[in-house]
């Protein structure tokens, strides 16, 4: 195991109705900026349950934050923290949202002149606002995460920062009820691509984070298409929701070596053709598990024995099997599991090498050793 710190101060509630909670979270004296998307929550009464929770509390409202929030959007919010004073923001809606919400934070105390160096250039984030969430979608881990995802124009970068982990976060599986099929299904499938990309490196005898890791992908294998057959089911929702959680909340990564290429060459996807973030996911998640096979070789024969439960045959064969386990979960989830399968075709694969290179994405994978050779291959096995 290597060397970690390991420090998630995030305070959860959990269970219905629990968006009461956050109005004894939140400072009494705090002037308040409520973000959110595009309505959903209007029509889910996730709206109504927060302003009854804030109501003796001042805070006003920003709207419009879209699915892979918008720097220039997210810039008028930072302008609105500024002219009103806000002291707290308070995040409700999705890992849009919330990622859009910690630019909002970390961008209106920076003190440099660009806060889009705080994506292009990694600036170091020095302080941000201190917000939370009342998360509505299960997928991303944002809610209680250092990372998020920003989008100029077509250019889709991450950055992470302790200053805009959320103070606490509210997840209430009822509030799910009403996301679509593909929604629910795209959120199954970025917590299980985030387990992946932390569990499915190189093997440094790490048991506990193994056995957490291997228990949320089981969980998601049985519970991913319980939701989409029974989608009124609310346990099974609960069991999502902390599962998408527990995927990306620092817990399974410590201690670990980590392969977050598939979400990176999935950014370029999405920045460039739109399609939605898991999707992306689930087109080059099994192209990595083929071209880094050698690499991934005694993780992946784990992976195959302990989440599939495939023991018989060959080493190859026992990794083939988990592989087309993995593709035939991912197509019971809805998702498209090649690049035509997203209508795009082998001309796709220049424009997405010469963005990663662009984005300076030349050195991916745990060990750095994916260049952008190694980057085509993956792209062409996924066509
Ligand atoms: P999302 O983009 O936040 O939301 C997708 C759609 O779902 C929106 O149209 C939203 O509508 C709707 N929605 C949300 N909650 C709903 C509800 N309860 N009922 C009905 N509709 C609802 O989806 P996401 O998958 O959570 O977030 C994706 C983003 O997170 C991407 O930009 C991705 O790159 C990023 N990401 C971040 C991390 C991280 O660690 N920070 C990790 C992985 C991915 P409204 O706008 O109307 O609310
Ligand atoms: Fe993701």
């Amino acid at each position: 195991m290597l060397n970690f710190t390991f420090h998630n101060p995030t305070q959860i509630f959990f269970g219905e109705d629990q968006i009461a909670a956050i109005a004894k979270q939140i400072p009494a004296d705090a002037k308040i900026l409520v973000t959110y998307g595009g309505g959903s929550i209007k029509s889910n009464g996730v709206y109504e349950q927060v302003s009854t929770a804030l109501k003796d509390h001042n805070w006003i409202e920003f709207s419009g934050i879209e699915p892979n929030p918008q720097f220039d959007t997210l810039m008028k919010a930072v302008d609105v923290v500024k002219a009103e004073g806000i002291t707290y923001l308070l995040a409700v809606g999705g890992g849009s949202v919330v990622d859009g919400t910690k630019f909002i934070a970390a961008a209106a105390r920076f003190e440099g002149d660009e806060p889009w160096d705080i994506l292009a250039k990694q600036a170091q984030v020095k302080d941000a606002v201190p917000l939370s969430c009342v998360l509505t979608l299960p997928a991303t881990g944002s809610e209680s995460n250092i990372g998020a995802v920003v989008t100029r124009d077509t250019t889709k970068l991450a950055f992470m920062s302790p200053f805009v982990r959320p103070v606490f976060a509210v997840l209430d599986p009822k509030v799910t009820l009403s996301l679509s099929e593909r929604q629910v299904a795209n959120g199954v499938v970025d917590a299980f691509v985030h387990t992946m990309e932390q569990y499915l490196t190189f093997p440094v005898n790490a048991k506990v984070q193994d056995r957490f890791s291997e228990g949320l992908l089981m969980n998601l294998i049985e519970e991913g298409p319980k939701v989409l057959a029974n989608p009124d089911d609310l346990e099974v929702r609960s069991n999502i929701m902390w599962s998408a959680t527990m995927a990306l909340n620092g817990l399974i990564g410590s201690g670990v070596p980590q392969d977050w290429s598939t979400h990176m060459i999935g950014h370029e996807l999405t920045g460039q053709y739109g399609i939605d973030h898991a999707r992306t996911l689930a087109i080059i998640l099994p192209a990595v598990m083929k071209v880094q096979r050698e690499q991934k070789r005694g993780k992946l024969v784990q992976y195959a024995q302990r989440v599939w439960n495939i023991v018989d045959g060959t080493e190859d064969e026992v990794i083939d099997q988990a592989i087309e386990k993995t593709e035939a979960f991912f197509k019971a989830m809805g998702m498209p599991v090649r690049l035509t399968d997203a209508d795009l075709d082998a001309e796709s694969i220049e424009n997405i090498l010469a963005q990663l290179e662009l984005h300076g994405m030349t050195s991916l994978g745990e060990h750095g050793d994916m260049t952008p050779e190694v980057n085509r291959k993956v792209l062409e096995a996924a066509l």
